[in-house]
């Protein structure tokens, strides 16, 4: 029998209620308990491939090629797990079910109404992935508001649930905010109180509150929002502000909050074990030195657009007990005075992440030659990877005007080519080359001193390749092909043995990193970044004397 626990929102977006989500997850799973994590995204859009970064964050790629809310990337990181496209909801996936069986009369001439037909459907689809991964716990986080018109389905669904399967069997955890007036320092309430109201006019009384505080909740203020909110003091959690989101854990299991989730849920208490967690957080708030990189990206007013970039370096980073220091490039800004470029003269890395499009990408081209020339340790990433060799093309090979067809479609050399398969798509959602592909990696080489192996799969989300009739040319001239994929059809890492540190990827190594097992590319990234400021000092040093 699977136990519910469903995770709604209130007051504002952006609380951070993914990192609760996952942090309950975490909680449980560290009590031996097996957890499996869902999401409800009530926007009309099927999936967020399409959205705009600067609207949604990043674009998170799953194991089997779907295109996710951040938040699943929250989720994989925390569990150390994998999640498949059927744990996302959203209005867009319902409707188009919904609308499909109505023009196939599956509905038998009934009236097809938002209830009980778009309802049971939402209800359908939670099922499933209880019914196909049978966990102990499965988590339901629903993103938006309390509140918002396109919830509502959603939260009278999971009402429905709640009494399908017994209040004991299901859970509702509200995650709010508690605002502190900076003129008096007082923690206000009313806003929690008034979400909570909300919720309870669509019939749902939550079971736990966790408010979301700059600084710890006063147990005054737990009293408040107990009495007003209809909950036990011990149901009131205060998630303030800490240093990284995997304190989290820690600090909601020091309110007793997984021994409160099984009580409610009648399950066995299991004592949970989060020393080894611990032990790490210890580890990660005592670096013993740090990093700076630069990162080249074209929405970085937004830091959510790379949140997995800056995870998989601070990942690396914990490994090392180093600390990361990012210093963040606008692409654009660097493409409009390239001067800028001298700002990267102090980093120890370099790194262009994945992207799309013309504007910006001759700034991030300038900041790619910037590394090459210079010796700093280059990480590239899917857009990186082919704008590395649109850069060594122009100024290595001497081929004027080289470029990407995504960004000329004129160019007279063509380095990087549509894939073939591509030619033909026109509809744009969910078309790309996406998720995991086994890649074969080639034997001496840096590639295979990272990972160790021939043999290893990664996640991958583009439309544009290496044209395979330049691979020669590079090769010729020092920039070499590694590892491939497709039959060795396909170009999938390139280096450039005589630089300090030059490795690009075609694939996207952030989707699997983990707290404590960071990316093998972003590991050795790292290091090198390391070596590299090492040698810088020991200059430094040498000349001082
Ligand atoms: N725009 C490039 C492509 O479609 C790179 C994509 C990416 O960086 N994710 O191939």
């Amino acid at each position: 029998m699977v136990n519910y626990i469903m995770v709604t929102g209130g007051v504002l977006s952006g609380l951070g209620k993914g990192v609760t989500t996952a942090a309950i997850g975490k909680i449980l799973s560290s009590r031996g308990i097996s957890v499996d994590v869902c999401k409800i995204d009530p926007y009309l859009n099927v999936d967020p491939g399409l959205m705009n970064p600067y609207q949604h964050g990043e674009v998170w790629v799953t194991k089997d090629g779907y295109e996710a809310d951040l938040d699943f990337g929250h989720y994989e990181r925390f569990l150390d797990t994998e999640i498949g496209r059927d744990h996302n909801i959203t209005t867009g996936k319902i409707y188009l079910t919904v609308l499909e069986g109505e023009r196939q009369g599956r509905y038998l001439g009934q009236t097809v109404q938002i209830i009980p037909h778009v309802t049971d459907e939402i209800k359908r689809q939670i099922y499933e992935i209880a019914r196909i991964n049978n966990p102990d716990v499965l988590i339901v986080e629903i993103g938006g508001t309390t509140g918002d018109i396109e919830s509502m389905p959603f939260l009278e669904a999971l009402r429905q649930m709640r009494r399908e399967n017994g209040k004991e069997n299901v859970l509702f955890v509200h995650v709010t905010l508690v605002p502190t007036l900076d003129a008096v320092g007082e923690q206000k309430t009313k806003p929690t109180q008034h979400s909570v109201k909300e919720l309870r006019g669509i019939g749902i009384q939550p079971d736990i509150i966790v408010c979301r505080t700059k600084t710890p909740l006063l147990d005054e203020t737990k009293g408040k929002l107990a009495l007003f909110c209809d909950v036990g003091k011990l149901d009131v959690i205060s998630n303030h502000d800490v240093e990284s989101v995997y304190e989290v854990p820690l600090l909601m299991e020091s309110q007793g909050m997984g021994d409160n989730i099984l009580a409610k849920l009648n399950m066995r208490e299991k004592k949970h074990d989060l020393k080894e967690w611990s032990r790490f957080i210890e580890r990660m708030k005592n670096p013993a030195g740090e990093i700076d990189i630069g990162i080249i990206g074209k929405y970085t007013d937004l830091k959510d657009s790379y949140i997995s970039i800056v995870e998989a370096l601070r990942h690396a980073g914990y490994a090392i007990n180093k600390k990361i220091n990012i210093t963040w490039v606008e692409s654009i800004d660097l493409e409009d005075s390239p001067d800028l470029v001298e700002d990267l003269a102090t980093v120890d890395g370099i790194l262009v992440p994945g992207g799309f499009g013309k504007r910006g990408s001759e700034g991030k081209i300038t900041a790619i030659r910037y590394a090459r020339e210079n010796n700093i340790p280059y990480l590239g990433i899917c857009f990186g990877f082919q704008l590395a060799a649109v850069e060594f093309a122009r100024n290595v090979l001497g081929l004027e005007n080289a470029n990407s067809i995504e960004l000329n479609e004129n160019t007279p050399h063509p380095v990087i080519d549509i894939l073939p398969e591509q030619k033909e798509i026109k509809q744009m959602g969910g078309t790309m080359r996406l998720g995991e592909i086994p890649v074969t990696v080639d034997k001496d080489t840096m590639a295979y001193r990272i990972y160790g192996k021939t043999d290893i799969a990664e996640r991958h989300r583009h439309r544009f390749e290496i044209n395979p009739r330049y691979i020669e040319q590079f090769e010729n001239a020092g920039m070499i092909f590694t590892a491939r994929s497709d039959n060795g059809r396909r170009m999938e890492i390139l280096e450039i043995p005589d630089h300090f540190h030059f490795l690009a990827t075609q694939f996207h190594p952030e989707f699997k990193s983990r707290p404590q097992r960071p990316a093998p590319v972003f590991e050795a990234f790292v290091k090198a970044a390391e070596r590299k400021r090492e040698t810088r000092e020991t200059k430094r040093e040498k000349i001082k004397i």
